[in-house]
């Protein structure tokens, strides 16, 4: 089988021939027990994935399904929905088309969210008699290249649950970071930690994840209208028996299982390192050419979005990366086209393809 073409985008990622490969493998049906030896011991690597007990729900949806799930099964009177990009805004519009009540808090696109701004608002809310009982927020900011500090902004939340007597549920978006850049759930204490397979974990399009704890189901429970496609209830209802609700895409099932034995040969820490020397390599080579739209500390280890500050034509640029090796790098997300180009380092490239891709940048510079 051919090498797959190289995608430098943040999602979707390239995937190795062996993950595409498993895709071939005969079919089975859903209701049957191959698929539930299948869904059993994938559910138990991917417990090692997320550093969770948690059940994981496997999704056949692309991420922005389980914003949907979230949204309508966690949040009970009004969430707060922390906007720091176009992927976090895309969460509050989802919240907002499902009659959610929920603020905004927005900082500029290209900061974090901080714990101190989570904490504020939540003071703010209790203060006034309008509670928050959900927060969303990005881990991974792919459009703006940005990491916030959820591990702090769980702390805060946790601690303002505990003042009103009701946990504030704490629902993140680790779809860009799962896989690549350290997600302890359980140490964190997340509520809702959903990821898509197209990113870190490099699989192909089409699966979605989401880690959910007892407090999310038991607020679940007390809430009506929750559809039924994403409620967590029904998934969990299908995971008891290791079933998931409708058809599967089994196909990426089978890349899932070969991709998840990949992982863990690897091993985690492995990953975040060789995810961290990637991003180390594409930063000081933007920063030595350009500059990066992230505050230092603040840069993520899977997406660098370098600010185009010698106007070069993105579209030009990607002709010369196609021509060279077939590859394809990523303009900027929404308003900060052109004036940010994205490189995705995420999944399973390397450090010696970075830096392949950094000098034919180079080249095309010259
Ligand atoms: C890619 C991405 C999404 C959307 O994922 P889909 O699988 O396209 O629905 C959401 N959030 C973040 C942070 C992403 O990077």
């Amino acid at each position: 089988m051919a090498q797959p073409p190289r995608l430098f985008l943040p999602g979707p990622t390239a995937v190795s021939a062996e993950v595409l490969e498993a895709q071939t493998r005969r079919l089975i049906g859903h209701r049957g027990s191959e698929i539930s030896e299948l869904l059993e011991s994938v559910q138990a690597r991917l417990r090692v994935v997320f550093q969770s007990l948690h059940r994981i729900y496997v999704s056949t949806s692309s991420a922005t399904g389980l914003f949907e799930a979230a949204a309508r099964s966690c949040i009970r009177e009004r969430a707060l929905c922390c906007v720091n990009g176009a992927f976090s805004q895309r969460w509050a519009e989802v919240v907002e088309a499902n009659g959610k009540a929920h603020a905004i808090l927005e900082v500029e696109w290209g900061e974090p969210i901080l714990a101190d701004h989570v904490d504020e608002a939540l003071d703010q809310a209790a203060a006034s008699g309008a509670p928050f009982d959900a927060v969303t927020v990005v881990h991974n900011e792919t459009s703006t290249g940005v990491t916030s500090p959820v591990g702090d902004i769980a702390e805060a939340v946790r601690a303002h649950g505990k003042k009103a007597g009701e946990p504030i549920l704490l629902l993140v978006d680790t779809v860009s970071s799962l896989g690549g850049i350290d997600v302890p759930v359980d140490r964190w204490g997340l509520d809702v930690c959903l990821t898509g397979g197209q990113k870190c974990l490099a699989i192909p399009p089409g699966l979605a994840f989401a880690a959910v704890s007892d407090r999310a189901l038991e607020r679940a429970a007390r809430i009506p209208d929750r559809g039924w496609y994403f409620d967590l209830l029904v998934y969990e209802k299908y995971l008891e028996r290791w079933q998931t609700p409708a058809t599967p895409a089994v196909t990426l099932l089978y890349a899932l299982d070969v991709q998840l034995d990949r992982i863990l040969d690897e091993g985690l820490e492995a990953r975040f390192a060789r995810h961290h020397a990637m991003a180390d390599h594409v930063r000081e080579w933007a920063l030595d050419r350009f500059d990066v739209l992230a505050p230092e500390g603040y840069r993520s280890d899977s997406v660098t979005a370098v600010l185009n500050t010698r106007k070069i034509d993105v579209g030009m640029l990607n002709r010369h990366l196609a021509g060279t090796a077939d590859w394809v790098i990523s303009n900027g997300y929404a308003k900060l086209r052109d004036k940010t180009f994205r490189i995705g380092h995420m999944g399973d490239h390397t450090v010696e393809e970075c830096e392949e891709l950094t000098g034919a940048i180079d080249r095309f510079l010259e």
